[in-house]
């Protein structure tokens, strides 16, 4: 579908007994998509495998399901998007793509740093966002890294300061399931 999912996952696969971190009345509570109608932001945040792109699906097919528009693009698509629109100089386009949908799920913030340019666009997207457009996004640093994310503290404040004005952040803090599933099956000690 429109959205582009990279896999299908439904809160129902989630073992919230085996990350305990992630509250699970705020899951709940975001799963009602009352946030979206409030322009709100949910942001997930955790080392890898603790289950953020799996949640952040979880709340994006939901919304899918309650007649809302998702778009879900991980950061480097958002880099390599933006960098080829700028070069077709079609960069006012990309920016109405992202600011559109109902929900812009963004996955994998802060693996490879943004240039210039894109923190740019990002910054320009979470402006014409706020208070209209939800956002979801996920990352494996802490809010007091993205200044290097995004190449720039001045910047990185600016985004943050209105991204978590209307927002809830999941600090996940555990164990991966990834790593859990090869232990079971004796892959690793
Ligand atoms: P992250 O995005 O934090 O790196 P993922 O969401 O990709 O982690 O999770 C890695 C894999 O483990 C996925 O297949 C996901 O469905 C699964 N997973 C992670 N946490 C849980 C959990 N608590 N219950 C069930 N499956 C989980
Ligand atoms: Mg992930």
């Amino acid at each position: 579908h429109t959205a582009r999912f990279p896999f299908s996952k439904s809160i129902s696969d989630f073992d919230f007994e085996f990350q305990p971190s992630v509250n699970e009345k705020r899951v709940k509570e975001t799963l009602t998509c009352r946030f979206i109608k409030n322009g709100e932001n949910r942001i997930l945040l955790g080392p890898p495998g603790v289950g953020k792109t799996h949640l952040a699906i979880s709340f994006g097919m939901e919304a899918l399901v309650k007649g809302y528009t998702v778009k879900f693009i991980t950061a480097d698509e958002f880099v390599n998007e933006c960098r080829k629109a700028s070069a077709k100089e079609t960069l006012h386009y990309f920016i109405n793509r992202m600011s559109k949908p109902d929900i812009l799920i963004v996955d994998e913030l802060g693996y490879f740093p943004f240039d210039e340019l894109t923190a740019n666009v990002f910054f320009q997207i979470v402006s014409k966002r706020y208070e209209r457009g939800a956002m979801i996004l996920t990352s494996n640093k802490s809010y007091v890294e993205w200044g290097k994310v995004f190449g720039d503290d001045v910047l990185a404040t600016a985004i943050l300061d209105r991204l978590l004005h209307h927002s809830v952040t999941f600090n996940i803090k555990g164990q991966s399931f990834r790593m859990k599933e090869k232990k079971q099956a004796g892959i690793i000690p």
